[in-house]
């Protein structure tokens, strides 16, 4: 059944449906890609698989070649493997709400964590209160409170000789006494990872029990980014990550490796040396970037929004013609699928009141619904869709065996249609002699 469907769809959108091979060559391509932008290679490989499994049988729309589909699908992957929307930071807990930061020396925690402090205090009005827990660097402590001195925020009375576990002991106590909203830990690093940082770091997450717990991590990590993402994944529940040096050269492959090994969100990005170079994280950007393939993406979307428009503004002529027969109905349907709904198409032609197009939206029909309606279509002969009249009893029974459903359902689907070109007409009639409206609500 799906099969004659597509069938009777081909014409309308597609030039066929991308074939194995077209996926594979064109995944070749992207795998380049991606271990160009310094993706982790297992990270490669997964995501590629992901996105064959996806991209095998999608519709070629009319003006891009297969290859320039599968680069759109791909890019829509990553984008949702990247987290489709961006994730703020949660401070929803009881103050003094904990941000640990852990991470490689030189990643740019003690950075990251007065960036982020100023933020918060400027923007969300919190009063934050900043500790290092960096007790083996010299002078790391000095240098978040110099950074706090300049962002205006809060630093903890450094106290020498003190363990990182009991500095994080005290900040959360002085952040309870003198009432502070948040109380941020930036620990100490390493060059790699070892056993005794992340037994430090795992320490403190207990004796602090922090809400978020951050990995920091240089957008320029290539290979790497899987070993510590993980290691830092087992020992501390992390939360979030914040990508820094998003302001280099570096594609962002980094962004794809940590995403999916640690699988929390990216929630903030570090594009610069000053403490308001912070941004939120934004996927389909990064994406982009990653790919390296902006321009056949946005040429693949303009492809598909020409179509849609094209269509629809087909059929609003038809509909106020009243030649509007069950194939244009049928098509109608796929766009409903396709763009969400009758009122789209209804809202380009002149005459409905705001009124009449809060009922069409409220009248949106359901999947499943829609899906059974064209099955009934796909059944029909040419010939009956030109012409509904001819449809007959016996016809109708046949057509509701063919289709899988119901007398009752072919019938109700052929008042539907009925009743959809009389309220057209009654519309056009009311409505002004006026063109299309043009143009997509
Ligand atoms: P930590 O060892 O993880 O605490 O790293 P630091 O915060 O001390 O940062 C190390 C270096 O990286 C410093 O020179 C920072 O100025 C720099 N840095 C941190 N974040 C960024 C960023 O987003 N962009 C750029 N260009 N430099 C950064
Ligand atoms: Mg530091």
């Amino acid at each position: 059944l799906q099969e004659r469907l597509s069938g009777v769809f081909d014409k309308l959108t597609r030039r066929g449906a991308l074939s194995e091979a077209d996926v594979t060559a064109a995944l070749r391509e992207v795998r380049v890609a991606l271990l160009e932008a310094d993706v982790a290679l297992p990270v490669v490989k997964d995501f590629i698989d992901g996105v064959r499994e996806k991209a095998v049988g999608q519709e070629v729309l009319r003006s891009v070649t297969p290859g320039q589909m599968v680069v759109k699908v791909v890019h829509d992957h990553l984008v949702e493997t990247l987290g489709a929307t961006s994730v703020g930071l949660d401070l929803r807990a009881s103050a003094p709400v904990g941000i640990m930061l852990v991470g490689l020396q030189g990643s740019g925690k003690t950075t990251s964590c007065a960036k982020i402090a100023r933020r918060l205090q400027e923007r969300e009005r919190k009063k934050v209160l900043m500790a290092s827990l960096d007790v083996r660097r010299p002078a790391a402590q000095e240098q978040l409170k110099v950074l706090g001195e300049q962002a205006g925020v809060a630093t903890l009375r450094i106290v020498p000789g003190e363990p990182p576990v009991a500095i994080a002991k005290r900040a959360m106590q002085s952040g309870a006494l003198e009432g502070y909203d948040v109380v941020m830990l930036d620990t100490a690093g390493r060059l790699a990872i070892d056993e005794e940082l992340m037994a430090e770091v795992a320490a403190v997450r207990d004796a602090a029990k922090p809400h978020e717990s951050l990995l920091v991590a240089d957008a320029m990590t290539g290979q790497d980014a899987v070993t510590v993402a993980d290691a830092f994944k087992q020992r501390v529940d992390l939360t979030g990550i914040v990508l820094t040096r998003v302001d280099g050269d570096a594609r962002g492959g980094a962004a794809l490796s940590m995403r999916a090994v640690t699988g929390c969100p990216i929630k903030l990005i570090g594009v610069g040396e000053k403490l308001d170079a912070l941004e939120d994280f934004h996927p389909d950007r990064v994406a982009s970037r990653i790919l390296g393939m902006g321009d056949v993406v946005s040429l693949v979307e303009k492809a598909a929004e020409t179509i849609e428009q094209d269509e629809a503004e087909k059929l609003a002529k038809k509909l106020q013609k009243g030649t509007f027969d069950l194939d244009d109905f049928a098509k109608q349907l796929q766009q409903m699928q396709k763009m969400g709904g009758l009122s789209s198409l209804m809202g380009m032609l002149p005459g409905m009141s705001g009124s009449q197009m809060q009922q069409l939206k409220k009248a949106k029909l359901d999947d499943g619904m829609v899906k059974r309606q064209l099955a009934v279509l796909s059944s029909m002969t040419p010939g009956e869709r030109k012409k509904p009249d001819v449809i007959k009893a016996s016809r109708k029974q046949r057509i509701a065996k063919g289709s899988g459903t119901t007398v009752q359902e072919v019938n109700k689907l052929l008042k539907q249609h009925k009743d959809a070109t009389r309220m057209m007409k009654r519309v056009h009639k009311m409505g002004k002699k006026g063109m299309l409206r043009g143009g997509l609500p």
